[in-house]
Parts: structure tokens; sequence; C-alpha cells
């Protein structure tokens, strides 16, 4: 079975043969860019570089999976309301916010031909011819409503917003959603194999849980809903309050992070009876960047063992993770393979 069907058939919930290795948010590293000859800037903005940076992932790690765009702001920037970025880092410097309130958001209705996308587009071709004889699955990210909001509005009025009164939120929501859908449509008319909705920001310490059904919850679905292709749900950090309205957004698979412990994940499935698979979730800081590789295939084991359904980062790696270390997670799971047949 090649790593693109045995990917897809897991998070179909089919017979497969091994638990797939791969990143579901986006990978850029320092080393990915330095073995591209290339910067951050050039990385986002050249079809080329951008292809050739998401392609160097896999054939230095194996990762069975290549996740595009590389960047997570590509939407904000794309809309035209750009943040400052600077080179050594993957955040952008937000200097201010570019709208006062939800219901000042605007976004151009062709922004689909803007910024990161024509380079997307021609990147995802690229990548197509590269690697569609060696099978490798694309991953299509696209960024939730909730956190895309956050990116336009200060994230602190946001909070205060959603403590008192959120209809305008909910508002500005349901706009940028159909923007999305747009985005999902884009992805999936370059044939991506899979698509992952990355939204940071829907995590618990944020959004509470019965903020999380009633305002959050809503456009995730509407946006797995859009999809033909299998869908995965990633919010980082502490999610165990939200994992049960998680589940019931009804992804595919959903990405969690080293905060919620498998076994429990594990157990929230089995009572909400989501057919969600399980994914992640080796630590990002403490573990992929600050650990040698035998510790790191330690922790894959671990996971293993908890029968995670498809093994890989907890979240978006650091930019100074070491490619080494990343191919630990994928030699792990082979060697643990080869251990049990
Ligand atoms: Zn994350």
């Amino acid at each position: 079975m090649d790593i693109k069907e045995n990917l897809i058939n897991v998070l179909k919930g089919k017979e497969y043969e091994k638990t797939p290795v791969t990143a579901f948010p986006s990978v850029l590293t320092t080393e990915l860019l330095s073995k591209a000859k290339t910067t951050f800037d050039e990385a986002n903005h050249n079809a080329e570089k951008m292809a050739e940076v998401a392609g160097l992932l896999y054939d230095h790690t194996g990762l069975e999976g290549i996740t595009i765009p590389l960047d997570l702001w590509f939407e904000a920037e794309s809309f035209g309301y750009v943040v400052e970025r600077q080179e050594g880092t993957l955040m952008p410097v937000v200097k201010e916010a570019p709208f006062d309130t939800p219901e000042d958001i605007e976004i151009p209705s062709d922004y689909i031909n803007m910024g990161q996308f024509p380079h997307i587009e021609e990147a995802v071709k690229i990548i197509h011819e590269k690697y569609d004889d060696k099978n490798v699955p694309i991953i299509g990210e696209v960024t939730g409503a909730f956190t895309l909001l956050t990116d336009l509005v200060d994230l602190g009025k946001i909070i205060k917003m959603l403590n008192s009164d959120y209809i305008e939120i909910d508002d500005a929501l349901e706009e940028i959603n159909k923007k999305l859908i747009e985005e999902i449509k884009f992805f999936q008319d370059m044939d991506v194999d899979c698509i992952v909705v990355n939204d940071p920001s829907s995590t618990a310490k944020i959004v509470k849980p019965n903020l999380f059904e009633d305002l959050v919850q809503p456009y995730l679905m509407e946006l797995k809903d859009a999809m033909n292709v299998p869908g995965v749900l990633h919010i980082c950090g502490d999610t165990n309050s939200n994992l049960e309205n998680m589940f019931s957004c009804e992804y595919e698979g959903l990405s969690i992070s080293q905060e919620v412990d498998l076994n429990y994940a594990r157990e929230v499935k089995e009572r909400t009876g989501s057919n969600s698979v399980i994914c992640g979730n080796i630590a990002i800081g403490e573990t992929l960047l600050m650990k040698n590789i035998d510790e790191i295939k330690e922790e894959s084991y671990k996971c293993l063992d908890k029968n995670v359904d498809i093994l890989g980062p907890s979240c978006n790696i650091a930019y100074e993770t070491p490619l080494n270390n990343i191919k630990a997670m994928v030699d792990a799971r082979n060697e643990y393979f080869n251990k049990i047949n």
C-alpha cells in the first residue's frame, strides 16, 4: 500500500497497513530554508521555492504528506492586510490589527487571486509533477474563521466581546467563513488529498465550551461540509474541555496537542460516537525541538502504544527544529512496525 492510500484509508476508517506519520499544520524550518537557499519571504512568494521547501521536508524526513502553504498568515496577507514580517522568526510582527471591530472587516472579493494564492496554486502544480509518481499525499491548509478573525481584529478586544455581546463576532465569522469555503474549493480544484483546518485561536483558554459550541463549531462544520476530501481539524494547546465539541465537528481527523492525553481523547471519542481519528501529539517544544533522537523515538513509541491513529507533531513545528528530529518520528514508526510484524 502506498503512503497516500495508507493515510487516506486511516482517515476514512478503512483498512490500512501502518500508522501514518505526517504533520497536519504545515512545517517550515530554518534548515529547510537553508537547504533550498532561500528566505522566509521568498519561500512564501515564489512558487518554485515554495514547492522546493515543502518537498524537501518529505525528501529529508519521509514525513508522509506535503502540507501547503508554508505560512500561517497567508490569508491575512492575501486579503491585503499585512502585518510586517522579519527574517528569523515565523511570527509576523503585528504592529496594529487592520480592523478596529469585527463589523469593520472587509475582505476583497477576488482575494483568491491575490497575495500568496497564485504562488500556492503554482507550487501545488510543481509538487504534483515532482511527487505524484511517489504517491505523496498533498495536504491543503485553511485557517479557521475564528483564528482569522483574531488576525484581523485585536485578540484582546475579541476576548472582551466574547464575554459580553458576541452577535457582531458571529456576523463577522459568517462572512469570513464564506470566503474560507471559496478557499476550500481553491484547494480541491488543485487536487489536494486532504485539507487541514488550522484554528489555534479556538483553543479552550480563549473559547470556553459553550462559546465553542455556539460560535465556533457551526462554522467549522460548515467548512467540513464544503469538503469532498478528508478534513482534519487542528486546534492547539489545552483543548480538553472542548474535546467533545471538537469530535462532534465530524472531521475525519482531529489533530491535538500533547496537553490532551491520547487515552482521554480516545475515551471522549467513544463517548461521542465520533468517527474522527486522533492525530498528534508529539510536543513541538520540549520534545521535537529540545530532545535527542532516541528520546524523540521513545515519545513516538509512547504515542503508538496509546494507539494514536496518525503520528505527528502536536502543532506547528518550531522554526529551529532539526530535520533529523522530525525524521526520528518516521524512523520510530518504522521500527515499531518492524518489531510487531
Ligand atoms: Zn497548533
